[in-house]
C-alpha cells in the first residue's frame, strides 16, 4: 500500500478521461496527471463495438484513443486493470481497489455507466449479454461462432434504441437470423417520430433482421441457458444468446459517503464542475448545464464525452471553459450515417423535410417544441444543411409561421 500525490486525478478509462487529460497538458505541462482506468485495456473508441468491430471489419488495435507512449510522452501516469474504490472528499483523497491512497488536488470523474440489466425471469442465464466493452464484443464473437457451429445461426437483440438497433444491424449482416424485440410501434422510441422511425424500420428489415413491434419480452426460457424468448403477445422465439439493449444506468458505488449531487447523472455546471470544491465530471456519469435548453441534461455520446472532458481539463489547469455546444452525434445503420442535434425529450411535434417514405435516406425530421422552436433534428442524407441544423438548434429557432418553408426540401431552410 502506497501513499502519493498527484495535482490531477482522472477516473475512468474512456474518452471524456483521455479529452481531459489532452486538455491539461495543451495548458500544463509538467504537472503530474494520474488516469485509472479499471478496463485492461487504454481508452479506446466504443462506437465500433456495435457496428464494424462487432463484424470483425475493424480489428482491436484500430480502436485505440491514443497510443501507449502518448501517455509516458506526456508524463500520464495510466493505470489500466486498476479500480478507483473510495473517495475521501475531505482530505481530497482515493483509495484504489490495491489499497493505494492517493492524494489530489482536483479530481475527475468519468467513470461513465454501466448496462441496464433486462430484469426478466431467465435473465441471468448465461448467453444473456450486454454490450460495452471490447471484452463484450469479444463474448458476441464467441457466441456467434457456437450458434454457427451448431447450424442454427440465431440470436434475439431486445430493445431498439441506438445500440440495439446497431447491434441487431450488424449481427444480421454477417448472417445470423436476427429478431428485434421493439416495445413501442417503432425504433428509437426516444428520439424519432414515426415517419423516422418507419423509415429506420424499413432499412432494418433491409439487413434480413425480423422486428417484433410493440411487444416486450417477459421472459427468457432454456435449460441452462437461453434458448427462447416469451414475448408478451404469446410468441416463443427460438434463440442460441440475447443481447439486452436496453439502457444504461450510472454506478452510485463511487459517490457513497460523498457529498456529490446526483440524479440519474453527476450534477455539474456549465464548467464541468460537482457541487463539491475540486471535484469534476465528465461524459456519460454527468448531467451538464445545458444553456441552450436551460437546464442539466445527461448525453451518452462520443463527441458530448470528449468535449465535456476537455472542458473540465481546461478548468482543472486553471484555464476557462464553459459548455456551450450543441450535443451532436451520429449513428450507423448497415451503410447509412445518421445525424442528430439538440435533444428529442423537448420534441413536441415533428416538421419532415423531404419524404422520409421514400427509400433513399434523403430528408430531415426537425423536432419542434410546444413553443413553436426547434429543439432537435434528425438528418438523413443532406449533407450540404448539416451546419444549418446544428444553428437552428443552438438559436432555438422559431418555427411560428414558417412550417412550409421548413417542410419543403427545396427552398432554403429560413435564418
Ligand atoms: C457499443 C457502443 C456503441 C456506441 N456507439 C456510439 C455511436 O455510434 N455514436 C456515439 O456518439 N456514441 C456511441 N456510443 C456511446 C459512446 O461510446 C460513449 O458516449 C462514450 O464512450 C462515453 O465516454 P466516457 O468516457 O464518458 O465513458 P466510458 O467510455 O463508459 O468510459 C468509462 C470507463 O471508466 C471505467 N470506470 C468506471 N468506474 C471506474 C472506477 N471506479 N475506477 C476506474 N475506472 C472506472 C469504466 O470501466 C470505463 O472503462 C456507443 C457506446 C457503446 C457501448
Amino acid at each position: 500500500m502506497e501513499r502519493s500525490h498527484v495535482r490531477y486525478m482522472l477516473v475512468g478509462g474512456g474518452i471524456a478521461s483521455s479529452g481531459c487529460a489532452e486538455a491539461i497538458r495543451e495548458l500544463d505541462k509538467s504537472e503530474p496527471i494520474m488516469l485509472v482506468a479499471q478496463e485492461i485495456s487504454r481508452p479506446y473508441d466504443r462506437a465500433p463495438l456495435s457496428k464494424s468491430y462487432l463484424r470483425r471489419e475493424t480489428a482491436k488495435r484500430e480502436l485505440v484513443a491514443k497510443q501507449v507512449d502518448w501517455y509516458a510522452a506526456n508524463n500520464i501516469d495510466l493505470r489500466t486493470g486498476r479500480r478507483v474504490t473510495q473517495i475521501d472528499a475531505g482530505r481530497s483523497a482515493v483509495f484504489l481497489d490495491n489499497g493505494d491512497e492517493v492524494f489530489y488536488d482536483t479530481l475527475l470523474l468519468a467513470i461513465g455507466t454501466l448496462p441496464k440489466p433486462i430484469g426478466l425471469d431467465g435473465g441471468l442465464l448465461p448467453n444473456t449479454f450486454y454490450l460495452k466493452t471490447i471484452a463484450d464484443a469479444d463474448r458476441l464473437h464467441h457466441a456467434i461462432e457456437i450458434s454457427r457451429s451448431v447450424g442454427h445461426n440465431r440470436a434475439c437483440v431486445v430493445g431498439a434504441g441506438l445500440l440495439g438497433v446497431e447491434v441487431a444491424a450488424s449481427l444480421a449482416m454477417v448472417g445470423m437470423q436476427i429478431d428485434l424485440i421493439q416495445a413501442h410501434a417503432t425504433p428509437w422510441p426516444k428520439i424519432a417520430g414515426e415517419l423516422t422511425g418507419g423509415f429506420l424500420s424499413r432499412r432494418i428489415r433491409s439487413t434480413g433482421a425480423r422486428i417484433h413491434q410493440g411487444v416486450r419480452a417477459i421472459r427468457l426460457e432454456g435449460d441452462g441457458r437461453v434458448q427462447r424468448v416469451v414475448l408478451s403477445d404469446g410468441t416463443t422465439i427460438p434463440a442460441d444468446f440475447v443481447v439486452a439493449a436496453v439502457g444504461s444506468v450510472i454506478n452510485r458505488q463511487l459517490l457513497s459517503n460523498t457529498q456529490i449531487a446526483a440524479e440519474s447523472a453527476i450534477m455539474v455546471d456549465q464548467r464541468g464542475q460537482t457541487n463539491v470544491p475540486n471535484i469534476y465530471a465528465a461524459g456519460d456519469c454527468s448531467a451538464i448545464f445545458d444553456p441552450i435548453f436551460g437546464k442539466h441534461r445527461a448525453s451518452t455520446h462520443w463527441d458530448h464525452a470528449r468535449q465535456t472532458g476537455r472542458i473540465c481539463g481546461i478548468n482543472m489547469a486553471g484555464g476557462e471553459a464553459r459548455y456551450d455546444s450543441v450535443t451532436h452525434f451520429t449513428t450507423e445503420l448497415a451503410d447509412l450515417v445518421v445525424h442528430v442535434w439538440g435533444d428529442g425529450r423537448f420534441v413536441h411535434h415533428r416538421l419532415m423535410r423531404g419524404n422520409a417514405l421514400n427509400d433513399d435516406g434523403n430528408f430531415a425530421e426537425v423536432g419542434v417544441s410546444a413553443d413553436g422552436r426547434i429543439a432537435q433534428v434528425i438528418a438523413i442524407g443532406r449533407g450540404h444543411e448539416h451546419f444549418r441544423y446544428r444553428d437552428l438548434v443552438r438559436n432555438r429557432f422559431d418555427t411560428t409561421g414558417l412550417e412550409e418553408q421548413c417542410k419543403d426540401p427545396a427552398r432554403p431552410i429560413p435564418e
